[in-house]
């Protein structure tokens, strides 16, 4: 059960991922989901929406006083996405270095922006920076109900319990 796991700090770490409209016009959903299925992290929210303009003012609220955030909020209410939540150890710090570099062309190859974008306002995903900004971002994209506690039936081979 869940408990049995639960000693290990930080496994229940969270973090929002998206798609931006790009990724999802790009066919590239499945690609990205895959990476972080292969490295071992934990699914526990997912859905697919045409996010509303008042939902991403929140989410980038930090950043309502740059020069790129009106076309930033139209490139992002351009198409539907796909909002996730994954589970894990470090799975906020590990992401970003999965996600790569803000600016696709300072992106290492092997990150997920390296290979798959060209220009820092079309870099095809989103993940949250910090772990007070996940829990932000998870409770502006999803309702508690919408996200699942389950346990992997291989946490041992990718946990030391
Ligand atoms: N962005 C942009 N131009 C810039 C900087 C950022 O279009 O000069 C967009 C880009 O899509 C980026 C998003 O704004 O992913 C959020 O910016 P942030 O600095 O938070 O980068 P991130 O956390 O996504 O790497
Ligand atoms: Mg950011």
């Amino acid at each position: 059960g869940f408990s049995s796991i639960s000693g290990i700090p930080g496994v229940r770490e969270r973090t929002l991922i998206a798609v931006k409209p790009d990724g999802v016009q790009r066919h590239l959903v499945g690609q990205i989901m895959q990476r972080f299925e292969l490295k071992g992290f934990q699914l526990v929210g997912l859905k697919m929406l045409q996010a509303p303009e008042e939902l991403l003012s929140q989410h980038y609220q930090d950043l309502r006083r740059k020069p790129f955030y009106p076309s930033l909020l139209q490139y992002m209410t351009s198409g539907p996405i796909v909002v996730m939540v994954w589970e894990g150890h470090n799975v906020v710090r590990t992401s970003r270095i999965m996600v790569g570099d803000t600016n696709p062309a300072e992106a290492q190859a092997g990150t997920i922006r390296g290979d798959f974008s060209i220009h820092i306002s079309r870099n095809v995903i989103h993940a949250s920076d910090s772990v007070e900004g996940a829990k932000r971002e998870i409770q502006l994209w999803f309702h508690g109900k919408e996200l699942i506690d389950w346990t992997c039936c291989n946490h041992s081979s990718i946990y030391q319990v």
